[in-house]
């Protein structure tokens, strides 16, 4: 078994990069990669490199702060549209995101960003649930202030109004607290864990109670030309110090990691997991 990364942005990355990042990837034993896109031309461009390249597999999405207004009727058609492919797995990346400055940037009409990320949301689960997708969705908070958390009630009445754990799906790059990973599970999502599960006490907590069969892995990897080393940027290949870690919290080996949260991930993509499948067994 090798692992999956289910949730990455390679594909932002200058397609000079690719080669490189997929071979540290395969040097880490990440077999499988999904990258998401972040607009209708981002999720394109994730549909054709997983055309292109075995080892990537495709999610396609509005990312809540790539908005640009609501969600036109013809971005619902392209991105139905993009479902259909074989090489979509998920539908990501989509989600809530109540960061001040987000919320603060002028709408078109006047509407409320709030609203319009809550109905974009809604309209691609409904997109997810026709094709029989996992919603691989993003959470963000306005702040550290459990008390100004208004993301996750947001994000909660979507997703329960629009019945989006039918066919699955995660909390990626999760940040949330033990109570908020519980009722995850309890919904019937898979909670994944990326870089900060390294640092972050609640998540090593909440890392340390899950059901074993509810955890993924991904790196969140996009270009960070902010970090003035090239090597440090987040790539693929991390996921397997977020394995390590995990294995010292669970009391298992990273091959053991490995193996159930590579399970997971197959679990998740349901229909259409065989080409993961055969990447990861390989
Ligand atoms: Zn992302």
């Amino acid at each position: 078994m090798k692992f999956i990364d289910v949730h990455a942005h390679i594909q932002q990355h200058d397609s000079a990069e690719l080669g490189g990042i997929l071979q540290r990837a395969a040097e880490a034993s990440v077999g499988a990669i999904v990258i998401a896109g972040v607009t209708v031309v981002d999720s394109r461009r994730c549909v054709e490199l997983a055309s292109q390249y075995p080892q990537l597999l495709a999610g396609v999405g509005v990312h809540p702060t790539d908005l640009t207004g609501p969600l036109t009727a013809a971005d619902v058609a392209s991105l139905d549209e993009m479902a259909a492919d074989r090489n979509v797995v998920v539908m990501s990346e989509v989600g809530i995101d109540h960061q001040q400055h987000v919320l603060e940037r002028p709408t078109p009409g006047g509407a409320s960003w709030v609203d319009i990320q809550a109905e974009a949301f809604q309209a691609q689960i409904g997109i997810a649930r026709k094709h029989g997708l996992p919603v691989v969705f993003h959470v963000r908070e306005p702040g550290d202030d459990p008390e100004a958390n208004s993301a996750w009630p947001a994000a909660w009445q979507v997703l329960r109004e629009s019945n989006a754990a039918e066919h699955g799906g995660a909390a990626h790059y999760f940040q949330g607290d033990v109570t908020t990973a519980k009722a995850l599970v309890d919904e019937g999502f898979m909670v994944s864990f990326a870089r900060p599960l390294l640092r972050l006490r609640r998540l090593q907590e909440a890392a340390a109670i899950l059901p074993m069969d509810r955890i993924v892995l991904e790196s969140d990897s996009y270009p960070q030309p902010f970090k003035k080393d090239r090597m440090k940027w987040t790539e693929p290949w991390h996921l397997s110090e977020v394995a390590s870690k995990l294995a010292e919290i669970r009391g298992m080996t990273v091959q053991d990691v490995m193996e159930r949260t590579s399970e997971n991930a197959l679990t998740m993509l349901g229909d259409r997991s065989d080409a993961a499948r055969k990447l990861l067994e390989n």
